[in-house]
């Protein structure tokens, strides 16, 4: 029996953004001196990520990832250090915010630009087991947060 989680069907144009942030992730690497480091991994599809965050004046200024797992978890990744930087701590969460609604399929969330290419990653909605790989390397930003409140 398959137990590997099923391949999202998303639009070819889309598919091809994913593909193209999985295999030229940005911001892949590490940081020498990271205000935040989390590592979180979803068992379910053996998904790894470790983020690493540089934040001055509650604005992050540099973020880097390094990763291992699906293109969804990887691609999400790769989009959403691209987004991150040089936003604040608080836009940083209303843009995860915006992602873990677009996860559960709202349409506005889909929508909105705010969300840059990660918007590809709509189509994932309608597939509960890749969820959680669109959604890791937004927990552990959102875990880094809480770490240090
Ligand atoms: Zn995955």
């Amino acid at each position: 029996m398959d137990t590997s989680p099923p391949e999202p069907k998303l639009s070819a144009l889309y598919q091809e953004l994913i593909l193209d942030h999985y295999r030229r992730p940005r911001n892949k690497g590490t940081l020498e001196h990271p205000t935040y480091a989390v590592s979180l991994n979803n068992p379910l599809c053996g998904d790894e990520i470790d983020l690493q965050l540089l934040v001055e004046d509650a604005v992050i200024r540099d973020v880097r990832f390094v990763g291992r797992g699906c293109s969804i978890s990887q691609a999400s990744a790769s989009m959403m250090t691209h987004l991150l930087k040089e936003k604040s701590v608080p836009q940083a969460l209303t843009l995860a915010g915006r992602m873990s609604a677009m996860m559960q399929g709202d349409d506005a969330a889909a929508k909105d630009k705010a969300l840059g290419d990660l918007r590809a990653l709509a189509g994932v909605a309608k597939f509960p087991v890749r969820i959680k790989c669109a959604l890791l390397p937004w927990n552990a930003l959102t875990d880094a947060f809480k770490s240090r409140a």
